[in-house]
Order: structure tokens, then C-alpha cells, then sequence
């Protein structure tokens, strides 16, 4: 059977993959994008029902199109699914979706990647890896799975309804662990909430949301920090037409905040001292957007309404100044334990050498070791703004870029071979 063959085979038609399509498009690139399910999956079935974006309608999109509807809103999971699948059409995006890439290797002997399918071989002379920042969710192994309470990751969480009766407690205070436990707490579950170190932007400030104030203030744009020291979590939310995550307005709403979950023995959990610390600390992270925010506006004449009431923090509630260092979960009737940890990258079918040591991608601005190979959407692949959307079509630009030029080149190298055998002829 003969080979189907491509230029540039992008992995995984999320937001990354259909922002490669549209710059690949325009640049006259011939494309294919191998989706294993449908465009945009992750946000129509791996995120829970109620899910809004975390940022306002008129940011979280690309350039090309704007959402329907009010751009201060925060749209739901299906609207942003709904809104890449009407993108791609535009774009005449040439998206094969169902398809699973299961290999990819170099070509022997020749340019290009071999890359075997649930749907058979094709060769590409450049590969784009857009399989996702966030892929296979991990629960730290703290509590044993023999444990007589029910385990989830906030991957596989929807509504309170699916949970066993009985109070919950959610491990992670980003802003998946920071919305699900306010979620669980509104639907009158008992929550304890067990808060790590984060950041917290004030959802909005002197009339301008956050992602504003990211974008004038370059903080979006801030370069990859050293490899190891880039994850941090940052519990913002979109949810109840956004507001912004505070701890201790959770507390004063019934939620019971922890300090990191470490231990568990015979049906006891136990939480680190760290409470009030990472407490201060995304206190700290909220004021320094502030004070940057002022700055900003002092210095460039902003007429902007002053808002004196962002800076007062409500007291410390008891559970923070006298935090539970344990937690009986029979007594304390828990039933679920909802790890809201994050993911961990899944490069199961690459067999190139562009993985360190513990298996992550070693590339710069997403461009691999490995000529032709492209990494893209991963966290703090070129700045803050990478994994999220409207970050990750401006990386998808400068891949596009990086394959054109390589392609003059190639184009180049096919013009001086046919001129080859005309000289030999002479
Ligand atoms: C809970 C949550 C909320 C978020 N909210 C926001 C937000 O509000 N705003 C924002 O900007 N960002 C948000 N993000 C971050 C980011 O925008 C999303 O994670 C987004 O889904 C990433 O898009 P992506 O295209 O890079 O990857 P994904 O959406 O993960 O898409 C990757 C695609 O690749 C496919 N795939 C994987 N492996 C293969 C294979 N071997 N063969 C074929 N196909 C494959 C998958 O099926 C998937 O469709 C959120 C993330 C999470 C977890």
C-alpha cells in the first residue's frame, strides 16, 4: 500500500493544534491534524459541568474571531469547545479527528518522521506535538487505595451529585481545587480545603480584570523561568461571574482550610504547618499585582476609579490561626477525597531523543533537538501565557515561522538536485 505523505503532521486538535492549522494555512504550509477524539475534547468531557473559563470572553480567544455574546462574560466549557470547533471551519482546518498518532520515529536514511496511526502510516517531514499541557492527571501517593474513602482527581470530577454523601476533602488550592471546593461547599457539603503554596491575582482591580493588568504590565509575557522552579499554582476563577479566590471568604463561607496534605495512617490524614504561611504568601502575590497596578496607572496618567477596599483582608479565620494538623476521616464523616494535583505529561508513542531524564521535552520556544520535531502548548514554553489560549497561538506563529524557514531551505536543496543531473549531462 503506498505511504500517505505530508509536510507537517500536527498531533492533537485541541487549541494548540488548531491554532498550528490556521498559521500553517496562511503560510501555505500543507498540513494534516490527527485528533484521537474531537477538537477541543478536553474541554467538552475532561473538565467538570459547570467550568467557565478563567478569563473574560474578550481574552481568553484567539486574534481571528471573537465569542459570541457579552465579551465581559466568562464562557462555559462547551461555549470555548463550541468556539475551536467553529475557528477550524473557518480555517478549513484539515483535521482528521478519531485518529490516534501511536508512534513517531525518524525515517531511516531520509528527512522526516515515520508516524504510525490507529489509521495507518503517514510520513511527515515535520511533526508538532500538541497533545495537551495537562495529560494524565496525578494523585500523590499519600492515601492508599484500599483507603475506605472514594479517591478522584478533579479530571474526573463533575458535580456534587456524583460524590457519596458525606463532607469532602479537596487536596490543591488552585484554580481547580479553589472553584470545586466553593462548588461543594454552595451545594451544602462540609469541605476541607487543604491549601498549598499559590499565587492569587485579584480577579479584577480599579475596573480592569486581571488578565488586563497581566497583559499592560508584560507578566504574561515573562520568560520561562529555570527549568524545576516554573509550577506555580495560581487559583483564580471565573465562577459566579467571577470573583476573586480568597481564602479566608471561603472560611467565613463554612469552608475548614488545611495546610498540605502529607500523611495518612489508619484512617487519619495528616496536614503540614504550612497553612498560614502559604496563606500570607498568596496575600503577598495579591498585593504586588496591586501595587503594580497603581504604579502602572501613577505613571501613564490612567483615569481609572480607585478601589481602597481591594487592600483590606478579612481576619485570619480560627481554622488558619489554629490549624488542624490531623483529620479522623470516619469522624469527621469524610467520604471523598478530591485530589485537584495536576497532570503529568505523556509521551508514550515519541521515540525521538527529545526527552530529558524524567521525561520532559527538552526544546526551546517548542523547537526539539530533533530537526522538525515541535513541541507546542506546553506550560511556560516561551512565557507565562503558553499553556492558555491566547498564548499558545502566538508560540504556534513562531513554530510556523521556524518550519517555513527550514523549508526554504529544503526547497533550496530539491532545486540545486534537479539542476544536478542537468550539468552532468553538459
Ligand atoms: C480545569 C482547567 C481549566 C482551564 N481553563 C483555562 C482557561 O479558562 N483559559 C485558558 O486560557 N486556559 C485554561 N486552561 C489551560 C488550557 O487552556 C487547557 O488545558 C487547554 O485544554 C490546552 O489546550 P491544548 O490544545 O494545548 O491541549 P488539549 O486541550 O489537552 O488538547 C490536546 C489534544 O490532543 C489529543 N491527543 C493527545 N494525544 C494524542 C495522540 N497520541 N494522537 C492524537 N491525538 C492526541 C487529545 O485528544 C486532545 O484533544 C485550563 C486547564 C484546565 C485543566
Amino acid at each position: 500500500m503506498p505511504v500517505e505523505t505530508t509536510d507537517t503532521l500536527v498531533i492533537g486538535a485541541g487549541q494548540a493544534g488548531v491554532a498550528m492549522s490556521e498559521h500553517l494555512t496562511r503560510e501555505g504550509v500543507p498540513h494534516l491534524v490527527l485528533e484521537k477524539s474531537r477538537i477541543a475534547e478536553r474541554w467538552r468531557s475532561g473538565r467538570w459541568d459547570s467550568l467557565v473559563a478563567n478569563g473574560p470572553a474578550w481574552h481568553d480567544r484567539f486574534p481571528g474571531m471573537e465569542f459570541d455574546g457579552d465579551g465581559e462574560a466568562f464562557p462555559g466549557k462547551d461555549t470555548v469547545a463550541d468556539y475551536f470547533e467553529r475557528y477550524a471551519a473557518k480555517h478549513g482546518a484539515p483535521i482528521r479527528c478519531g485518529v490516534e498518532v501511536t508512534k513517531v520515529r525518524r525515517l531511516d536514511g531520509r528527512v522526516g518522521f515515520r508516524v504510525e496511526t490507529s489509521e495507518g502510516v503517514i510520513e511527515a517531514r515535520n511533526v508538532v506535538s500538541a497533545t495537551g499541557p495537562f495529560q494524565t492527571p496525578v494523585i500523590p501517593p499519600v492515601v492508599p487505595q484500599e483507603a475506605p474513602v472514594l479517591q478522584l482527581h478533579s479530571a474526573q470530577y463533575r458535580n456534587p451529585d456524583q460524590l457519596p454523601e458525606g463532607a469532602v476533602l479537596v487536596v490543591g488550592a488552585g484554580s481547580s481545587g479553589a472553584q470545586i471546593a466553593d462548588e461543594l461547599n454552595r451545594a451544602g457539603r462540609k469541605v476541607y480545603l487543604s491549601v498549598g503554596p499559590h499565587g492569587r491575582p485579584p480577579r479584577s482591580y480599579r475596573g480592569r480584570d486581571y488578565c488586563w493588568w497581566l497583559g499592560v504590565l508584560g507578566l504574561w509575557d515573562i520568560p520561562a523561568p529555570t527549568p524545576g522552579t516554573e509550577h506555580v499554582t495560581i487559583a483564580v476563577s471565573g465562577a459566579q461571574g467571577g470573583r476573586t479566590v480568597d481564602f479566608r471568604q471561603l472560611a467565613a463561607e463554612g469552608i475548614t482550610l488545611v495546610g498540605r496534605t502529607e500523611g495518612y495512617a489508619d484512617g487519619r490524614l495528616s496536614f503540614g504547618e504550612d497553612l498560614l504561611r502559604n496563606i500570607r504568601q498568596g496575600d503577598a502575590d495579591y498585593l504586588s499585582m496591586l501595587e503594580q497596578a497603581d504604579a502602572y496607572a501613577a505613571r501613564n496618567g490612567l483615569d481609572l476609579p480607585e478601589e481602597p477596599e481591594a487592600w483590606r483582608m478579612l481576619p485570619d479565620p480560627d481554622c488558619v490561626t489554629e490549624p488542624l494538623r490531623r483529620l479522623d476521616l470516619a469522624e469527621a464523616g469524610v467520604g471523598t477525597i478530591l485530589w485537584a494535583t495536576g497532570y503529568a505529561l505523556d509521551y508514550g508513542w515519541l521515540e525521538l531523543n527529545v526527552l530529558d531524564d524524567r521525561g520532559r521535552p527538552v526544546q526551546e520556544r517548542g523547537v526539539s533537538p530533533e530537526r522538525g520535531f515541535y513541541f507546542l502548548g506546553l506550560p511556560w514554553l516561551s512565557r507565562r501565557g503558553s499553556s492558555f489560549i491566547w498564548g499558545v497561538w502566538h508560540d504556534a506563529r513562531y513554530i510556523a515561522d521556524q518550519i517555513v524557514i527550514q523549508r526554504s531551505y529544503s526547497s533550496y536543496d530539491d532545486q540545486a538536485r534537479r539542476r544536478q543531473p542537468a550539468k552532468a549531462a553538459e
